[in-house]
């Protein structure tokens, strides 16, 4: 007799990124010349995860009670301060109004945000180019997700389709969620231009007059944004007091701490009496999920953060990283356009989608030719952050 819960029975087997990662991998180990650009960790040219040597050394540098010992619930206090301070301190009227609890990895975020932003059975709405998991925290949440089309006519933000598909929401729930995954959204790669910000925060401002709206902005992938990595917070300041403010802060690919599972969610709530509940509907999520996040992996990072040497010498680190997918940036823009393939404007991140009427066709073809991406519907996702650049224009003749 199954004892699992009839709506637990028939959850799908696998992951079909991890499942084609492997297959890639099996293949390469037995000889083949393969491109894998399906795994989203950047790796060295050479194959070998990028690691940093700073944020290894901290992990290894923590105490026998950081290690041993419980955190606070809600994440250490030092830990705290120091990730609103990281993701906010340019802009003193957010980091004031803020409040934060630790979360295993950005993942842990969005979870709190979808649990304690949306009543059971609601949806939240994001681009039509999402993170695959997205569906999945929703789903095993008791949630749904809906989508606005993320790219208009012009290949910028759609935020005519963000206004109707709010409006409908609003209409069909009463409140809404908006997950934007920027800079270098994966899947995607796009990144957004102060402008396109402004379009959104009035969108989302014009809404806001219906019923409670909330943006949470997911930047897993922040520190690898071309120029001033946290211009756009200045763009946000408008929805302090009227739209709900969130972060998905991560120490997973800032750091290459992948596996140490540390990350928080930051709230700016501007009503001092809301700040409390808010800290403390947060506080009570932690308890009523992971009770406490790995206290060592906090404790490094918060050395990155607030400790001037440790900070300087991962930023040289992670600068070399930097450089690297830029650099693979520029080859795969070179040799895309050369081939006429269809993509967002694309500078710097993790990932790049092309643009693609039969995706998984194709993608099945490119296997064929020991290339591997990732299918989704009518696009092809290319993490080029595990690609050499030497393997960029076998990657992009693949794609044509
Ligand atoms: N958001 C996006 C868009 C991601 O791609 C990822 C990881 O791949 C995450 C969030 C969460 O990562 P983690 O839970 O490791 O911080």
């Amino acid at each position: 007799m199954p004892h699992l819960a009839p709506s637990h029975a028939s959850r799908p087997v696998g992951d079909v990124i991890f499942t084609l990662n492997r297959e890639a991998q099996d293949k390469a180990k037995s000889g083949r010349s393969v491109v894998n650009a399906t795994i989203g960790a950047a790796m060295r040219d050479d194959g070998t995860l990028a690691t940093f040597p700073t944020a290894l050394a901290a992990i290894r540098g923590a105490t026998d009670m950081q290690i041993a010992a419980y955190a606070p619930i809600a994440g250490d206090g030092a830990f705290l301060h120091a990730v609103r301070t990281d993701m906010l301190g340019s802009v003193p009227e957010l980091l004031e109004s803020s409040v934060a609890v630790s979360t295993p990895g950005g993942t842990g975020a969005l979870r709190h945000a979808l649990m304690n932003y949306l009543e059971h059975g609601q949806s939240m709405l994001t681009g039509d180019y999402f993170w695959g998991p997205y569906s999945t925290l929703a789903d095993e949440h008791g949630r749904k997700v809906q989508t606005f089309r993320l790219f208009g006519a012009d290949g910028r933000i759609d935020t005519e389709s963000l206004s109707v598909e709010l409006e409908a929401t609003l209409a069909a729930q009463g409140r809404a969620l908006v997950f934007i995954n920027d800079p270098c959204n994966n899947p995607t790669g796009y990144s957004m231009q102060p402008e396109e910000w402004r379009a959104v925060v009035a969108t989302l401002l014009t809404h806001a007059q219906t019923g409670p709206v909330t943006l949470l902005v997911d930047t897993a992938y922040l520190e690898y944004s071309k120029g001033d990595t946290r211009a756009f917070l200045k763009e946000l300041t408008p929805l302090l007091g009227h739209v709900g403010l969130l972060f998905a802060w991560s120490a997973s690919k800032a750091y290459a701490l992948y596996g140490a599972r540390v990350g928080a969610l930051i709230a700016c709530v501007q009503d001092a009496q809301d700040r409390i509940q808010t800290d403390a509907a947060l506080a009570y999520a932690c308890r009523g999920t992971w009770s406490n996040c790995n206290h060592s992996g906090m404790a490094a990072v918060t050395r990155m953060l607030v400790d001037s040497d440790a900070r300087a010498s991962l930023a040289a680190e992670r600068e070399i990283v930097r450089k690297d997918l830029f650099a693979r940036a520029d080859a795969f823009n070179l040799h895309a356009k050369a081939k006429g393939l269809n993509y967002p404007r694309y500078e710097g991140g993790f990932f790049v989608t092309v643009f693609h009427p039969a995706a998984d066709v194709k993608a099945a073809a490119m296997r064929d030719q020991d290339v591997y991406v990732v299918p989704a519907k009518g696009a092809l996702r290319v993490a080029l952050c595990s690609v050499a650049e030497r393997d960029i224009v076998r990657l992009v003749d693949a794609l044509t």
